[in-house]
């Protein structure tokens, strides 16, 4: 049985704050069912079949009623398969709270709200449906609610960004500025130190924190005093990049796989493709009005991202660092050679020794000129 973090204890039963949750939410939703009407338990499971089978074992686990007698709601037999009781979503003197263990469902004919367990803990506590799963039981939020704890993660990081001068001043210094690039990429800053407290707040444990990786045995952040990236695969955030400011390590990742290339959905359907190996060498690019730009995140192709250069006819035009150890050219000479094998057109981007897109740019490199050099790659 998982551990319930975050969730142990006596819940405190909002007065206020439900009638609040229940006017944010302007769709209807019938009362013997646990979400509104416009929400399906098989829309879920078709994005991640496992979530909509856990939530019934969840369920089935946990019944609404030991639920509700777990944080000291008293109820009374009103019939065969009803108990009635106080409302705990509204203040009232007499009971009008019923709870069917037939169904596995409650109705307060008080305050009109009605649903399951899921629901109730999305009315008492003030959380979403993913919310709510994971504070009931960490373990079974797996990829799709990974994705959704990342996007909280990613969404307060980039609030962080605009209070922290330290950050803004370190993406001036490596040529990136334009504010409308950061909010595209959804570029953030971890101060460190806030995002326990800022997620825990928002109904996730810690250990589903720790199992993501967001955050150190002793509840610090990982990515702590790093400009941070978050990596999406379609719609879904999969993994969060962070750049070093100080002096620790330059480069880490969350646990788990990158994913594919990044921004790969921009460009999937472009005959002509720049590959570049950082997310700095990317925003620089993209600010100078290259739009055709991808990023693998460091030299060595995942299987994935190798699998997406091959997905049609193109020219892969592969801008690695020109480092002294010639390290970003081997690794450039060995794609283009796999990517040739496989019918794709390479092209080596030679840029002046010591750089790479970003410091190209940084130092007073243009576009024209960046131009001029993809004009001179050779195959
Ligand atoms: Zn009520």
């Amino acid at each position: 049985m998982a551990k319930r973090g975050h969730c142990a204890g006596s819940l405190r039963f909002s007065k206020t704050s439900g009638r609040c949750v229940s006017e944010k939410n302007p769709f209807a939703h019938h009362p013997c069912l646990g979400t509104p009407a416009w929400f399906s338990y098989a829309g879920f499971r078709r994005r991640k079949s496992t979530v909509g089978e856990d939530v019934e074992t969840l369920k089935r686990r946990t019944p609404l009623l030991e639920y509700l007698r777990q944080h000291n709601w008293t109820g009374h037999p009103a019939s065969r398969s009803e108990f009635v009781g106080l409302c705990p979503l509204h203040e009232e003197s007499r009971p009008s709270f019923y709870v069917n263990t037939r169904k596995d469902v409650f109705y307060c004919h008080g305050c009109g709200r009605g649903g399951d367990l899921i629901r109730f803990v999305q009315l008492s506590r003030g959380l979403s449906f993913r919310q709510s799963l994971a504070c009931l039981d960490p373990e079974i939020t797996s990829e799709a609610d990974s994705s959704a704890v990342l996007e909280e993660a990613a969404a307060f990081y980039q609030q962080q960004l605009d209070r922290c001068p330290e950050a803004l001043g370190y993406l001036h210094a490596r040529g990136v500025h334009d504010a409308a690039l950061f909010r595209e990429l959804g570029i953030g800053y971890a101060p460190g130190g806030t995002l326990r407290r800022y997620l825990t707040a928002q109904g996730y444990s810690f250990d589903v924190l720790r199992r993501l990786g967001l955050i150190n045995a002793r509840g610090a952040d990982a990515l702590y005093q790093r400009i941070v990236f978050p990596l999406r695969q379609g719609e879904h955030i999969v993994n969060l990049y962070g750049r070093s400011i100080g002096s620790a390590f330059a480069h880490r990742f969350l646990p788990g796989s990158k994913g594919g290339l990044y921004a790969w959905e921009k460009v999937r359907n472009c005959s002509e493709v720049i590959l570049v190996e950082g997310l700095f060498d990317y925003a620089v690019l993209r600010q100078a009005g290259f739009s055709n730009v991808t990023c693998s995140l460091g030299t060595h192709l995942n299987d994935t991202q190798f699998g997406q250069l091959c997905e049609g006819q193109r020219t892969v035009y592969v801008a690695f660092d020109v480092d002294q150890n010639q390290s970003g050219q081997q690794a450039a000479e060995q794609l283009a050679q796999r990517l040739v094998v496989r019918d794709i057109s390479a092209r080596h981007v030679l840029l002046p020794e010591g750089h790479d897109p970003n410091s190209f740019f940084v130092q007073g490199g243009n576009a024209h000129q960046f131009q001029s050099l993809l004009e001179a790659a050779q195959p």
